[in-house]
């Protein structure tokens, strides 16, 4: 107006790319790329992967994989990292929300959704809430308002998880079984080991993630009790991640033909949802999750953090080894932001030593000590995203002056250790739903019912599929 400019004669020559979205997990449409290459920091700075670099000069720089392949032939770990950083939306995950709309709207299908510890300490952000303002009782409000026919906490699975991973390491130690024993519920770290690592796979704990667990667990006994078609029971888990897309579509996710999980929204997605059906999500009233499945621990609101995983297995581990329940359940020592922490803890008299790390840069230094026979510890905890899942790649994302200013890590973190401390039951065997479903469903952790329904098996992956 300044300058009275009516028009611009000058249009510009565009550079046009295609828009990848051959992956489950992320598409890439560089359509909309400003090449500022925070997105190539992350991935080969941060998480050391290198999937993604910039690539020509000039007019025709753009950001490429290798070959300008599709991310889903190449070594990507869909961690999301370069989502988080991208300022543009260039990298944005797969949408699975129209999807889940259809889905809502079929009468014939029951529609369960689930949600993971991190989510209800993030998405408040996406509503203007301060960062790490626990939203639990709005958002299962929310869930309701938007159709689903039941509503159940993804904590519940996480207690079924440490039933099970507890186990499988007592049992590893009383029977020189593989150790150390690394975690498996990060779907991203997954893939890093079996692209990366694939001849240390037995070191990784046969057991499904929460919401994989959950999911089998809702198809099964849930479906028995409720006299359910599992064939109509349709399971969406709103998870902070988007690796848990792909993980979600893995062959080894299924039981009977039927998938564990239909659909994953991520954290954001869910607010888009939230937002299309015009609910105004700062007013809701709370709601608390639905029977029979939505009772769970302190041990399982922490797994969503990095250390947390191993700090709720040890308080199960160490009850099952002493036969006793031990007031001693904090263990600070796996606590905080540290990408690697190491600890010696004892358990019923034994010095376990015991490692969380987060972030696979981190994972590729822990993986090279054991490669190299140095490890001398026995558990070991990994998360492909820095910081655990409260800054997986499917959170809300935050700019780079806020990353800067505020530690969203500790908030967010400090959040899910608020929701232990004021937790009536803080250690998973002792919640009286996982007591219930073993009892009449399960029979026991490690069963054979359990192992068909709550563990898995992983592949060796070429790492560049081309
Ligand atoms: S998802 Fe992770 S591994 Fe894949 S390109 Fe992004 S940062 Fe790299
Ligand atoms: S972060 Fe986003 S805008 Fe920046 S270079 Fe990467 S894709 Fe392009």
């Amino acid at each position: 107006m300044k300058f009275n400019i009516q028009n611009i004669e000058f249009e510009g020559e565009r550079t046009e790319h295609k828009v990848d979205d051959l992956s489950p997990s992320i598409v890439r449409d560089f359509n909309k790329c400003i090449l500022c290459r925070r997105c190539v920091a992350a991935c080969k700075n941060v998480q050391k992967i290198g999937a993604i670099d910039c690539i020509n000069r000039g007019f025709k720089s753009c950001i490429s994989t290798v070959g300008d392949h599709s991310l889903n032939d190449v070594n990507c770990t869909f961690c999301g990292q370069c989502i988080e950083a991208c300022p543009t939306g260039a990298l944005h995950e797969k949408e699975s929300i129209d999807d889940v709309w259809v889905k809502l709207k079929d009468p014939d299908t029951h529609v369960v959704v689930q949600t993971a510890p991190a989510v209800r300490v993030a998405l408040g952000e996406e509503f203007r809430m301060e960062i790490g303002t626990n939203v639990t009782g709005k958002m299962v409000t929310a869930l309701k308002r938007l159709g689903f026919d039941k509503v159940f906490d993804t904590n519940t699975g996480a207690d079924f998880t440490i039933m099970e991973e507890a186990n499988e390491f007592v049992e590893r130690i009383q029977n020189n079984g593989v150790l150390p024993m690394i975690t498996s519920c990060s779907p991203g770290w997954v893939k890093y080991i079996e692209m990366n690592y694939p001849e240390l796979l037995p070191h990784l704990s046969t057991c499904k993630s929460p919401h994989q667990m959950f999911g089998a667990v809702i198809k099964t006994y849930y479906a028995q009790k409720e006299g359910i078609d599992p064939n109509k029971i349709y399971v969406v888990s709103v998870m902070p991640c988007i690796a848990k897309k792909f993980e979600r579509q893995r062959n080894q996710m299924q039981n009977n033909g039927l998938y564990d999980v239909d659909a994953v929204l991520t954290t954001r997605e869910l607010a888009r949802m939230i937002k299309q059906a015009n609910i105004e999500f700062t007013k809701l009233e709370d709601s608390n999750f639905d029977d029979p499945m939505g009772e769970a621990t302190g041990a399982a609101a922490i797994f969503g953090t990095t250390g947390g995983v191993m700090e709720a297995a040890l308080r199960t581990a160490q009850d099952t080894l002493t036969g006793k329940s031990l007031e001693k359940i904090d263990f600070e020592a796996v606590r905080g932001g540290d990408g690697i922490k190491r600890a010696t803890v004892n358990i019923a008299g034994n010095d376990v030593n015991v490692i969380a790390a987060s972030g696979l840069a981190n994972a590729q230094t822990i993986m090279e000590e054991i490669k190299s026979g140095k490890a001398d510890y026995q558990f070991v905890e990994i998360m492909a995203c820095p910081g655990g899942c409260v800054m997986g790649g499917g959170q809300p994302i935050k700019s780079s002056k806020i990353r800067r200013e505020v530690d969203v890590r500790a908030l967010r973190a400090n959040a899910l250790y608020s929701i232990d401390e004021k937790s009536v039951i803080r250690k998973s065997h002792e919640n009286p739903v996982i007591k219930k479903i073993y009892k009449e469903f399960l029979e026991k952790p490690g069963s054979h019912i359990a192992h068909e329904l709550l563990h898995t098996s992983y592949e060796k992956r070429e790492k560049y599929n081309i």
